[in-house]
């Protein structure tokens, strides 16, 4: 369930921002952005950042921009643009029309380097990238000045026009802000602003040979944007003190930059460049399998833009990382799902079972409740005859002592149908168990018996010849280790995928009332758990995911940690 603002914990952003608004800082207004990189889909991690900059916005009555930082022509497509805006729209926020690029700045960027150069703030560095990392120095380790650092800034102001002519090559120069080599902060050491691509972008075509860095692009765009909070992730914590300094040197509008610890999952990667290797590399079917921890991979798998908000807000902000089990996401996702999916049958390896005592033709229609968590779902129909399926799993020949579901002379309930007890078992040439023969209690209709006799076990069948044929994907975890970037020497994060993360059963079962079912529609499977109809699924056969079973470990360890 989505905590009410009223009753959601305070925290440190919430309170910058409360405070700032008591004080009237901004003028009383409450600005942020989301400023994803067109160059992969988004992932869980980045919907824990669009819920808080975006999420906040909306509490505070704010607005929120998204902006494209597309700086980096050679990695960034338009594709990831329109796949990152369903995305965003999918979770349930609408930017307007305050959708902006970093590259519709590029000439006021370009200004304001020029500006830093005029200021002696800026200088077109000629040594090669090596030596640049070279002079930089390291961690403890001081930097040391360019030979070129103390050109004069005419021949900066030339060398810089000429860049932007494309008179040179990639690497050849670049320009630099002239901050301070031995500063702690390695940000601070004269880190380059531009430098030379001769890339095609996506939006500015061949209109420019140079790019700014994302550094010098990030907090001026900002400013443009008259942001309040720049809401950003921990790993910028450290460049703020250059953010501040383009600012303070350009004399511009300043937001305010807070940081927030970015999401870890266990059992899966969420960084775009392992993503995309997964991609790349064939490990999974595209950005959108089910079994990746990206948006649309979620959203085909059944996950809703709900059960990820109320994720997001469990999880909180915080100001450390720490890593979050992606057990409490499962969790997520059935209790939103328990609320809303319409409960069906649907039968993954059946068994067939023949009623031997019941009539060749009678086709009955069995009454079941949709959702027992909201009565206003109603009932539907379902057919019950003579032949049946049920699931493998639910039979035994030898049974163990506590089994409770069927086997020889045993009876059980079908649900919502009749008590059945197994008469008779039919096994192939191999010896495997191939059909059943039951018989039925025509007295139990409905599934209780009037003489108070009591059976133990409650099985979920569909009609043999009513169901139709269905594909269902069963994924397990990606990775077989929690924290799958945590690899032996000389090995790569591939080696601990799960082989098995995915099966796909193509015989089963499930009842009519699914006919047609749409893609991206998500229901339970009575006693297996949330399935989701993929876009693969056609008339003839029926395609589903399956979302999460229904053993809930996160249920379990918090019961476990209240002392039950
Ligand atoms: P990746 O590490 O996957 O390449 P990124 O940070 O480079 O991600 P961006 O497109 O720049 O990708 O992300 C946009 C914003 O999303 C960033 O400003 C960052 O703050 C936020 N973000 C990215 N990953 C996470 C995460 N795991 N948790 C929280 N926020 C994240
Ligand atoms: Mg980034």
């Amino acid at each position: 369930m989505t905590t009410t603002d009223s009753e959601r914990p305070s925290d440190f952003i919430r309170d910058a921002i409360k405070e700032d608004l008591r004080t009237n800082r901004f003028g009383g207004r409450m600005h942020t952005r989301f400023p994803p990189e067109p160059n992969g889909y988004l992932h869980i991690g980045h919907a824990k950042a669009i819920c808080i900059t975006f999420g906040m916005a909306e509490e505070f009555g704010g607005l929120y921009n998204l902006r494209f930082d597309d700086t980096n022509p050679v990695k960034e497509e338009a594709e990831y643009v329109e796949a990152i805006k369903e995305d965003i729209r999918w979770l349930g926020f609408d930017w307007g029309d305050r959708e902006f690029y970093a590259s519709d700045y590029f000439e006021q960027l370009y200004q304001w380097a020029v500006q830093l150069i005029k200021d002696g703030k800026a200088y077109v560095d000629s040594l090669s990238p090596e030596e640049i990392k070279e002079y930089r120095g390291a961690f403890g380790k001081p930097g040391r000045n360019s030979p070129y650092r103390d050109r004069s800034v005419e021949e900066n102001l030339d060398l810089f026009q000429r860049m932007r002519a494309g008179e040179f090559e990639e690497g050849e120069h670049v320009l630099r802000a002239k901050i301070d080599m031995q500063s702690g902060n390695m940000n601070l050491r004269d880190p380059v602003v531009y430098r030379i691509l001769h890339a095609t972008h996506h939006r500015t075509g061949d209109e420019w040979c140079i790019y700014p860095m994302y550094d010098w692009a990030h907090g001026q765009c900002d400013s443009i944007e008259g942001i309040t909070h720049s809401l950003c992730s921990l790993e910028y914590e450290d460049h703020r003190p250059l953010y501040d300094w383009f600012l303070d040197q350009l004399g511009i509008y300043h937001p305010q930059q807070i940081e927030f610890a970015r999401l870890d999952l266990n059992y899966t990667v969420l960084s775009k460049r392992y993503l995309l290797r997964l991609v790349n590399e064939g490990h999974v079917n595209g950005w959108d399998d089910p079994r990746m921890p990206t948006l649309s991979g979620l959203r085909r798998r059944g996950y809703t833009p709900e059960a990820i908000r109320s994720f997001c807000d469990r999880i909180g902000v915080a100001k450390t990382d720490s890593v979050v089990d992606i057990a409490l996401l499962e969790h997520c996702v059935r209790e939103d799902l328990n609320q809303r999916a319409p409960r069906v049958f649907g039968v993954l390896r059946p068994l067939k079972v023949v009623l031997v005592n019941y009539p060749e033709d009678l086709v009955e229609e069995m009454e079941c409740v949709v959702n027992p968590e909201d009565a206003s779902m109603g009932t539907r129909k379902v057919p019950f005859s003579r032949v049946l399926y049920i699931e493998q799993d639910d039979f035994r020949e030898d049974p163990l002592q506590k089994w409770f579901r069927l086997a020889p002379g045993r009876e059980v309930r079908l649900r919502y149908a009749y008590y059945i007890k197994c008469v008779d078992v039919v096994k192939d040439e191999q010896d495997q168990v191939i059909e059943l023969h039951c018989t039925y209690d025509p007295e139990t209709r409905g599934g209780w018996a009037p003489d108070g006799r009591k059976v133990k076990g409650t099985l979920h069948w569909v009609s043999a010849n009513h169901s139709l044929d269905a594909e269902v994907r069963l994924y397990d975890r990606l990775f077989l280790v929690e924290n799958p970037l945590d690899v032996a020497e000389g090995e790569d994060f591939t080696a601990n995928l799960n082989p098995n993360s995915l099966e796909v059963l193509t015989s089963c079962r499930v009842e009519p009332s699914l006919v047609g079912a749409a893609p991206g529609s998500i229901y339970q499977f009575e006693r297996q758990g949330y399935f989701c109809v993929d876009p693969d699924s056609t008339d003839e056969k029926l395609v589903f995911n399956r979302t999460v079973s229904l053993r809930d470990t996160w249920a379990k360890i918090e019961e476990m940690q209240k002392g039950n």
